[in-house]
């Protein structure tokens, strides 16, 4: 198996660096009991995690690609931007990161005082504990909930409070997307629009939204996408073909407690398609695969 051909590969995953539940060395770990030959952890605006999965992926013999999922904003829509193979010392990258947890930090306090006036308190703090880095994205939210049993679960507590226009929800200004796109090139990444089928856009607006990504220098898709129908990820792989994209495969696994979703497992990229795996050479993977 050469590196510019790669069996089983998943090119999206989370750790507890940002909302996943496994750390990353155990996410490894996980990669490998789960038959890949390699994967990248994209962790949402931070790639802290990264340096402490190399080890392991090292000694497992597991392809490790550095990864980074940056929220940006496009026609007043939040969308998500993987970075591949990003340089994870790059100080521009950096610092944009540092800015967008700040946006985070914000955007908690401001999530913490809505429930307070709803009448739950000591959400902030319940879910700053439960972040590594002490800045709670939604799910810790949704966590906290959970455990000072206001909610029965996460997905309900998303239903309830955190999810687009539920009464916890609050709007950030995220980064325009081509802002995104430009910070992941220039520190050698491939940028990638995340889960285009979960946008919940008329195909209109998808077409769209693709072709300002491409304008913008994105250069590559999630086609095959877990829990996209086979409808949509050939509509995707039509997209990614008509834009000249290359396309990506992930699972966008965040832990074994979402058992919908596994790691390395979605739909089969379409043939017709230029898996972003292509573009990849030797030197970005961290860690070599077995
Ligand atoms: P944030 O980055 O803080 O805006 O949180 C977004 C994350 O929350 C996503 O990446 C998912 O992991 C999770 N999420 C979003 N919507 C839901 C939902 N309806 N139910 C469960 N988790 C969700
Ligand atoms: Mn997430
Ligand atoms: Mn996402
Ligand atoms: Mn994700």
């Amino acid at each position: 198996m050469s590196l510019n051909k790669p069996g089983p590969a998943d090119w999206h995953t989370h750790s507890t660096a940002s909302d996943g539940e496994l750390s990353p060395v155990e996410l490894v770990q996980s990669a490998k009991a789960s038959g890949l030959d390699c994967f990248a952890l994209t962790d949402h605006d931070t790639v802290d995690g990264v340096g402490q999965a190399i080890n392991t992926a090292q000694e497992l013999g597991v392809g490790l690609v550095a990864g980074v999922e940056v929220s940006s904003c496009w026609s007043n829509q939040d969308i998500h931007i993987v970075g591949l193979a990003v340089d994870t010392s790059h100080s521009g990258l950096l610092g944009n990161l540092k800015q967008q947890m700040q946006r985070r930090q914000e955007r908690a306090c401001h999530i913490g005082l809505r429930l307070e006036k709803l009448g739950v308190h000591g959400m902030y703090d319940a879910a700053s504990a439960l972040a590594s880095n002490g800045v709670p994205s939604r799910p810790h939210f949704a966590q906290a909930l959970v455990d000072a049993e206001v909610c029965r679960d996460k997905k309900q507590a998303f239903h309830r409070y955190l999810a687009v226009s539920k009464p916890a929800y609050v709007k950030t200004q995220w980064p325009s997307l081509a802002e995104v796109v430009g910070w992941i090139r220039a520190a050698g990444g491939m940028p990638v629009l995340a889960h285009p089928g979960r946008y919940k856009l008329t195909r209109t607006k998808l077409d769209r939204l693709v072709s300002s990504f491409a304008e913008a220098g994105g250069g590559a898709m999630e086609v095959a996408v877990s829990n996209h129908t086979t409808d949509m990820v050939q509509y995707l792989a039509g997209l990614a073909q008509k834009y000249g994209l290359y396309a990506s495969q992930g699972s966008d696994y965040h832990g074994p407690s979402m058992e919908w979703v596994k790691l390395g497992r979605f739909p089969p990229l379409p043939s017709r398609c230029r898996p972003v795996s292509e573009w990849m050479t030797p030197s970005m993977y961290l860690s070599s695969c077995k």
